[in-house]
């Protein structure tokens, strides 16, 4: 049986801690989607780990980890990961790297960089990790496959056909100095030596596994806002984020996966450009950036400061339908304990009409928040374990959050730590 866990806002919604908790139990965790342009931050008994390419799945000895198909793989990102995480005492975890994914080159981040730079002040607010120079090449058929790392005399010609139009762009377009096809060969060897002995036919395993009745999870990066075809388009990242696109990215068949946790967050917090309606300014956002996540909001990859604001039910309720959410998992409802009264956006007006429905990109720019006030509970909550033990307005605020984006709350996270839980 597979479990999604995805994100149903933009992303930074706590999947890491929640995909931690649920990998206890869980045979298999997959990243299907994305690549080191997000992380994760995962506090366990090991310490804290910001995660970029590897699944959450490392810290338990039982789960196999696969990068599927689907990511944009950074091999260096990989090795790195692999030796901080065992250089701070997590035994060597299983990973299975899918021979299908493809490699983000030192070219893609180039051209990221570059681009932001010529964008300037119109930036997308790239991580300038290089994901959407990869999945463009990726799309226009000119990627690398892991698995073509078998034969670097074959991979060679290839390479000089991709440079010939990475050269003329980089020449003309950016003034920059041409790439030349010794270096990147060095740095497709340095790629094979550093991943060759995960590689394998991962969809073959899971195949495998899943007639086994194994337990997986699928692991999402960002939300549905950022999702290209149902976010804030073009304000969104390069690959799906939807759990639909576990499927592909993972490839295992769509009707395996049973149950979808949408992941938001009790307030909002978003990275870089994009319409964020409920976003908040000046000292109010300022104490919320500094109290919110874990030691503040602050971005797992970059380091910068997230815009926040207060919930939004109306890209909350869209967010868990188009992931097609069977439980919701509610997170950080803790770091609200500080407001005596907690707004919630209920709804949008755009052009003076109310509405409840997240539009596209046009309409969006136009909406303003419409806000509904509950009163806060004004205590400490984390270390609380049952729900009927939370105080009675902060269940007020959860039930009012259920009913207006209609998906189950099932989950409540409570605190940064893997105990920090509550089922309902
Ligand atoms: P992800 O990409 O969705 O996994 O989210 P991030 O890891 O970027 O952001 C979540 C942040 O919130 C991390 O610093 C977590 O340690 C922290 N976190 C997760 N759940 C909770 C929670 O319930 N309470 C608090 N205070 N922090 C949490």
């Amino acid at each position: 049986m597979v479990t999604a866990v995805v994100g149903a806002n933009w992303g930074d919604e706590g999947k890491g801690k929640i995909t931690d908790v649920l990998a206890s139990e869980a045979d298999i965790v997959i990243r299907f989607q994305g690549g080191a342009n997000a992380g994760h931050t995962i506090k366990n008994h090991y310490g804290k780990f910001a995660l970029h390419t590897l699944p959450s799945g490392v810290f338990h000895q039982n789960v196999v980890n696969v990068i599927g198909n689907g990511v944009a793989l950074s091999a260096d990102r990989v090795a790195e990961e692999l030796k901080d995480i065992m250089s701070r005492g997590v035994p060597a975890p299983k990973l299975m790297i899918s021979d299908r994914a493809q490699l983000v080159m030192s070219y893609h981040v180039l051209f990221d960089t570059l681009e932001e730079a010529r964008l300037a002040g119109k930036s997308f607010g790239s991580t300038k990790s290089g994901i959407a120079p990869f999945y463009s090449d990726k799309y226009a058929k000119t990627g690398i496959q892991v698995a073509e790392l078998e034969d670097l005399d074959t991979l060679r010609e290839k390479v000089d056909g991709i440079l010939l139009k990475k050269n003329i762009m980089l020449k003309h377009l950016y003034h920059h100095e041409e790439l030349k096809t010794d270096e990147i060969m060095e740095e497709l060897r340095r790629y094979k030596e550093e991943i060759w002995p995960y590689v394998g036919d991962t969809s073959g395993f899971l195949y495998e596994a899943l007639k086994e009745g194994k337990k997986v999870l699928l692991e999402g990066q960002l939300g549905t806002m950022k999702d290209p075809d149902h976010g804030i388009y073009p304000m969104v990242t390069s690959s799906s984020t939807l759990a639909g696109y576990g499927a592909v990215g993972a490839g295992l068949p769509p009707y395996e996966i049973k149950k979808i946790i949408a992941v938001t967050k009790a307030y909002s917090s978003a990275v870089g450009a994009g319409e964020f309606v409920s976003e908040i300014f000046g000292d109010e956002a300022e104490e919320l950036r500094r109290r919110g996540g874990d030691g503040g909001e602050y971005g797992a990859t970059t380091g910068r400061p997230r815009r926040v604001g207060f919930y939004d039910v109306v890209a909350s309720k869209y967010g868990c339908r188009l992931q097609g959410a069977t439980d919701v998992a509610l997170t950080v409802l803790d770091v609200l304990g500080y407001l005596d009264e907690i707004p919630v956006c209920t709804a949008y007006e755009i052009d003076g009409n109310i509405t409840t429905e997240f539009p596209t990109t046009g309409a969006l720019m136009r909406a303003k928040p419409v806000w509904t006030t509950l009163p806060g509970w004004k205590c400490d909550i984390t270390g609380i374990r049952r729900y009927e033990e939370l105080p009675e307005n902060c269940r007020r605020y959860i039930e009012f959050i259920e009913e207006q984006i209609g998906f189950p709350v099932t989950i409540v996270s409570n605190g940064p730590g893997r105990d920090d839980v509550i089922y309902r």
